[in-house]
């Protein structure tokens, strides 16, 4: 039985984009990437909500190696980061290899092949050498579990399925959920309706935005000089490391970081919010950096709009013409807009049934042990797999970090292998045990473990509690571990030994 592909990528968002760019550079060139939506960029294909922009600044989200002297603005909207994204598809000529509208359902290690049998909905199975996930973590949206959502009879949108075609001028709104989303989404939403109600369960840490549109000349000059933007870039990357990584992972040295992280925004708060028990209800009661914190310049003078409410009492239901709190007050909307995120470690981890060798369930496997990648990309008993969205694998605070650090685990990986002569790799049980107990060590110094955390509602814990989406290491050290990680933590198998 032949192998289809050198390698099948599931997921076109920048992640299975950076894994194809690097096979390519490392000389494959027959690698097929699925995704199930109908065309590249992920999460910035999905969301179209108003308000979409970036919150880490443009120059530092992005590939280093394909700088965008164009950003309009230092946190660009959504769509430019689409555009980009089909740019680089085009640049890096990787778009030939996509397959979109094609769902993948599971993937099966064939041990007497030396391959995987990737299968897809409604069409017959591939099969390749390597297998690489790469399928996001904010991927699966949430739809909340609220008593009667079904019933109501007025328009529902879910901010990753925005109707752009629902005019929503005049109507009686409510936004569930006051995440990174949210936040964006509040004040645009206010400008148009007629009346605003905000569910929030948990308030967010916010702190201002710097934004600002940049001019055509500092575009110029970018295009001009690069270098000015890897400046740009650098500065950009080390300020987000300092006052959103460090503080985070270094809650035991530097709890001062945090402190003052937490007095930004109490302090920015109280400016823009006069009123003392609203300012109450948006003041969160765990730590700065339990939970993704984000920047607006806009979202909390939105609540003290006279069309604008706020209420923290929990939902006892919806019904058909709208909701109903455990306080017994209701509010009839006509719209309800669902800022409610996503489910990662239930449907994400992994987003699809991986079998390995001697039939091992990477789900399975995961929620009866513990959630644990080496290098956050790599699990024994499954070889020629690079799972890109793994437990440790999120590093710094831009997504870019993570994938550009994973390219170089790659590069090595695969360099050595074929150095070697061999075209199967597998991560030793030691190895991947050592990482774990590094790693866990390293957690107990974190905001995680000893700040106050238990309130937060974080997607950074997984179901066993524990803190394990974010490698907790410096965005540094990251990258030097992906360069120079010992080959001997890989097994390794050539065909002539075969
Ligand atoms: P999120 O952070 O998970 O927030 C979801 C919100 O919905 C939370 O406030 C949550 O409350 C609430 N919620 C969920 N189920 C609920 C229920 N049944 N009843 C009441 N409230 C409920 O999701 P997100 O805002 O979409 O953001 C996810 C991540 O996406 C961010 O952390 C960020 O990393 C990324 N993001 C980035 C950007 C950007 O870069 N531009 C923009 C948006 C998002 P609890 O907190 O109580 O669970």
């Amino acid at each position: 039985m032949t192998t289809q592909y050198d390698a099948v990528i599931v997921g076109a968002g920048f992640g299975g984009m950076g894994a194809a760019i690097q096979l390519n550079r490392l000389g494959y060139d027959n690698l097929l990437i699925l995704d199930r939506e109908s065309d590249l960029g992920g999460t910035w294909h999905v969301n179209r909500y108003p308000g979409l922009a970036v919150d880490i600044p443009s120059a530092t989200y992005s590939y280093s190696f394909e700088p965008n002297p164009y950003w309009s603005r230092l946190f660009a909207p959504g769509d430019e980061l689409k555009r980009y994204a089909a740019h680089v598809a085009q640049k890096y000529d990787i778009r030939r290899f996509m397959r979109f509208n094609t769902a993948v359902t599971g993937a099966v290690w064939d041990a007497e092949h030396e391959h995987w049998t990737v299968s897809v909905r409604g069409s017959t199975p591939v099969t390749a050498k390597y297998l690489f996930a790469a399928t996001g973590f904010l991927s699966q949206p949430k739809k909340p579990d609220i008593d009667g959502i079904d019933t109501f009879a007025g328009k529902v949108i879910h901010t990753t399925d925005w109707d752009d075609g629902y005019d929503l001028t005049g109507k009686r709104a409510a936004v569930i959920g006051t995440g990174a989303t949210g936040v964006q989404l509040i004040p645009e939403v206010a400008k148009v309706v007629r009346e605003l109600t905000v569910y929030q369960r948990t308030p967010i840490w916010v702190s201002p935005k710097l934004d600002f549109s940049v001019p055509k000349a500092v575009q110029r000059a970018f295009a001009a000089v690069p270098l000015i933007q890897r400046v740009a870039r650098f500065a950009g990357s080390a300020l987000l490391e300092m006052l959103m990584v460090t503080g985070v992972l270094h809650y035991r040295q530097l709890p001062l970081a945090n402190k003052l992280g937490e007095r930004l925004c109490r302090a920015y708060l109280a400016r823009q919010v006069r009123d003392r028990q609203l300012r109450r209800k948006l003041t969160p009661n765990y730590t700065f950096g339990c939970k993704r914190p984000t920047f607006s310049n806009d979202y909390f003078p939105t609540f003290t709009k006279d069309h604008v409410h706020l209420e923290t009492a929990p939902i006892a239901r919806v019904d058909e013409t709208g909701i109903v709190t455990v306080a017994g007050d209701r509010r009839d909307i006509d719209v309800l807009l669902l800022a409610t995120g996503f489910d990662l470690w239930e449907t994400n981890f992994p987003a699809i049934e991986t079998i390995g060798r001697e039939g091992r369930n990477l789900g399975k496997w995961w929620r009866e042990n513990r959630f644990q990648a080496y290098e956050g990309v790599a699990v024994p008993k499954f070889p020629n797999y690079i799972s890109l969205n793994s437990p440790y694998s999120y590093s710094g605070l831009s997504y870019f970090t993570t994938i550009e650090s994973q390219m170089r685990h790659i590069d090595r990986l695969f360099t050595v292998m074929r150095r070697r002569g061999a075209d199967t790799f597998e991560v030793t049980e030691r190895a991947n045990d050592a990482f774990l107990a590094r790693m866990t060590e390293r957690v107990g110094d974190t905001v995680f473990e000893l700040g106050q955390c238990a309130t937060a509602n974080s997607y950074y814990f997984n179901p066993h509690g524990e803190a394990t989406l974010l490698r907790p290491s410096s965005t540094v050290n990251a990258f030097r571990e992906a360069r120079r990680f010992p080959v001997d933590d890989y097994a390794f198998g050539s065909p002539v030994g075969r």
